[in-house]
């Protein structure tokens, strides 16, 4: 009975996921620095799924510009919120789903405190890789009598277009290939890949993997703004009356920040990073706006981050991007760029027939549970 209806409702989760198509993406805004409420923000208007940016023009008149997403977060929204927003998705990783999300913005803007939380770590301030592997946990466990989870983690770094396996005391200067040809979905399979099951094994792993990324840099290179990292969660199900094995797995990305830099003013290194970052965020980008046209080619070859994302990307893999916004006046160029890189790869998936889809959606929600309560009143 109870497992029917558990059953039914991860059914229902699965229709309402796939009704709202397989891209999202998702805005937040952070809050001003403390002390620094004063200061003149660029955000004019915020509600569930608008934001309104303040520009000035040549001659001082102001103007405003709207952006429109499936939701924006604004700065008091809490990590708990903006996670229980994206629950479903996580959790269609143990029905044999490729998820991925990633964090896109400027430096300074947010990402990784969406990812990982904030520097000094408290319970609410966990960020999403932390609570979304909890609740990997937490499910496969609810469902230990019907399905036997398996779950391990590779965590990676991608800086100046080569792969590093941040688990590994001496593999960080090696480079690692990637393979889209494997089997079991494991594209890196020389990086190590370490089983867990409590979120202990999760924050010990994760500060590992901190200290590996410190290592590469120094203090006037913060290595964590110039490379992409990726945690990727593997799991394999195995049904304990078929014994049938289901995969899926999640890309967990903190990318590097998006702002453009003066190419007249970086020179040697800085300016070999810039040029990857940039090359592997447009790819970024052409590949997610490819999808969303239903593009027939899908140009995952043009860089090592997709190339890394390949299974999580396009078919049937959900796809999550949050778009993060500093509020300061003076931040509005950035701001305005990473709008337009996020409208681009949006607006497919965001026309007005998306409006109508989500009145069916919420008719057919309303429809599926009154049959779930009267399942369940039967039972009772
Ligand atoms: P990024 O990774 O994009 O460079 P960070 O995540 O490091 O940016 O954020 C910059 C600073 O702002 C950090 O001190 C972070 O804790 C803080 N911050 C970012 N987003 C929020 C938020 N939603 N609420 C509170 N503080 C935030
Ligand atoms: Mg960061």
């Amino acid at each position: 009975g109870y497992q029917r209806v558990l059953e039914e409702n991860r059914k229902l989760y699965n229709q309402v996921q796939d009704l709202k198509g397989n891209i999202r993406v998702y805005c937040r805004v952070r809050p001003f620095k403390p002390g620094q409420s004063y200061t003149l923000s660029s955000v004019d208007h915020m509600d569930e799924r608008t934001i309104t940016i303040l520009t000035h023009s040549k001659n001082g008149k102001e103007a405003r510009k709207a952006f429109t997403f499936n939701k924006v977060f604004g700065p008091s929204v809490s990590q708990a919120e903006v996670f229980s927003d994206m629950q479903p998705l996580v959790r269609s990783v143990l029905d044999g789903y490729n998820v991925c999300i990633f964090a896109y913005g400027q430096t300074g803007s947010g990402k990784t405190h969406t990812m990982t939380g904030p520097k000094e770590l408290t319970e609410e301030g966990l960020g999403v890789n932390y609570r979304a592997l909890s609740d990997l946990f937490h499910i496969s466990n609810q469902r230990k009598e019907t399905i036997s989870y398996d779950i391990s983690v590779q965590m990676l770094e991608i800086y100046n277009e080569q792969v590093r396996d941040l688990l590994s005391a001496d593999g960080v200067n090696k480079r690692l290939e990637i393979r889209n040809s494997s089997q079991n979905g494991i594209n890196v399979p020389d990086a190590n890949l370490v089983p867990v099951s409590l979120t202990s094994d999760v924050i010990n792993l994760m500060s590992i993997g901190h200290k590996n990324r410190s290592v590469c840099s120094t203090a006037l290179n913060d290595r964590s703004s110039r490379s992409h990292s990726c945690l990727t969660v593997h799991v394999q199900g195995r049904d304990l009356t078929s014994g049938n094995i289901l995969r899926g797995s999640m890309h967990l990305v903190d990318l590097a920040g998006s702002e453009r830099v003066d190419k007249s003013e970086v020179v040697g290194n800085r300016l070999k990073e810039a040029q990857h970052i940039n090359k592997s965020l447009s790819a970024l980008g052409d590949v997610i706006s490819s999808l969303a046209s239903r593009s027939s080619h899908v140009p995952y070859r043009n860089s090592k981050l997709t190339q890394l994302l390949q299974d999580s990307l396009g078919g049937q893999a959900k796809t999550l991007m949050f778009v993060h916004i500093a509020p300061e006046y003076e931040a509005l160029g950035e701001t305005i760029s990473t709008l337009k890189f996020a409208e681009r790869v949006a607006t497919v998936e965001l026309g007005a027939a998306k409006v109508n889809k989500d009145s069916g959606e919420v008719k057919e929600l309303k429809e599926q549970i009154a049959s779930l309560k009267a399942a369940l009143a039967r039972k009772e």
